[in-house]
């Protein structure tokens, strides 16, 4: 479904590049709900930003290129870096950070959604009937269709954000991206909108990625996930292989700060702060805050490679 291959991007600044993005090589299938994790900065939003085909100035693409690919209506398509925007809400569509704040305050939520139709599409029916079909979607999503006559200051932050889901998959995109969709919903609302966002992949049988900081949420709705360092992926694998057999030692400090149900004892968090971006250390960029650090590691960066079949992971310990 989508092709991440040798993927290197800069912001380009006055006092020089800041590398953001450093050789990312990835897979999504079809079919499946895959997670990026990673601490703030370490351009997971980047990332999706560049799958997403937003790549405006300062950030630029060094290298590389992401490929989404796939059928519709019978049809095949491919498109690489630089078109994949032509195919936006067909066959890929954006939850962005802070969704709840996208929507035009001063609009009516279902001029909202008209505005979202592609042209062509738009061509095939009147707007009312367009509406029909969206007012039975919102139904089977649980939305009373009453949220098309509202203006989006008059919804709460958790209807808001249902109601850009539910945008971004009327169109039944191949791929969906969600950056951080449940930061900022009380743990309520969050547990909703991840039981939205299952049920709609099951639905549509596409893909999902989704970002998130928040561990649990990888651990609820996953199947594979990445976790990202510094601007590169440190391991991808399962998510049941992340969580109880992690093998990169990011990976494992990072699952072994977490909390467990019914656990007294104090979690240790991880020491130090990860580099700059504009001044990264040499080697491995981990290397100052790893324990298992040699000289090897302070001098040459660390190939990511199929260490296991179907683990993936960027450390000289685990070429040795
Ligand atoms: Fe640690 Fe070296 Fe592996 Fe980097 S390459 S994670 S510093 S052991």
């Amino acid at each position: 479904m989508l092709r991440v291959e040798n993927l290197s991007s800069s912001y380009k600044t006055i006092d020089g590049d800041v590398h953001v993005l450093n050789n990312v090589n990835f897979t999504v299938n079809d079919n499946e709900i895959f997670g990026i994790a990673g601490e703030s900065g370490c351009g997971k939003t980047t990332l999706l930003n560049s799958l997403y085909d937003i790549i405006e100035y300062p950030l630029v693409v060094d290298s590389g290129r992401v490929v989404l690919e796939g059928t519709k209506n019978g049809n095949h398509f491919s498109y690489a870096t630089g078109e994949i925007r032509k195919t936006w809400w067909n066959n890929i569509s954006y939850v962005p950070q802070a969704a709840q704040s996208v929507l035009n305050p001063i609009v009516r939520v279902k001029t909202q959604f008209l505005d979202s139709i592609p042209k062509e599409d738009r061509k095939k029916e009147t707007p009312a009937q367009t509406l029909e079909r969206v007012a039975l979607y919102l139904k089977e999503l649980s939305l009373s269709p009453d949220v098309l006559e509202a203006y989006p200051f008059q919804l709460s932050g958790g209807m808001r954000q249902r109601a850009i889901i539910a945008l971004a998959t009327f169109m039944a995109p191949n791929l969906v991206l969600a950056d951080e969709p449940t930061t900022a919903l009380d743990v309520v609302v969050q547990k909703g909108i991840l039981m939205m966002l299952m049920r709609l992949q099951k639905q549509l049988k596409n893909s999902l990625i989704i970002v998130s900081h928040d561990m649990g949420v990888h651990y609820q709705i996953t199947n594979r996930m990445a976790i990202m360092y510094s601007g590169s992926i440190a391991e991808l694998g399962p998510t049941e292989a992340i969580f109880n057999d992690p093998i990169h030692p990011y990976t494992t400090m990072l699952v072994g700060a977490l909390p467990r149900v019914g656990e007294d004892i104090q979690r240790v968090g991880i020491a130090g702060r990860p580099p700059a971006l504009k001044n990264p250390p040499p080697g491995c960029r981990f290397a100052p805050r790893c324990p298992r650090a040699t000289d090897r590691c302070r001098k040459e960066v660390p190939e990511f490679r199929e260490v296991r079949p179907g683990r993936f992971a960027a450390c000289h310990l685990l070429n040795e």
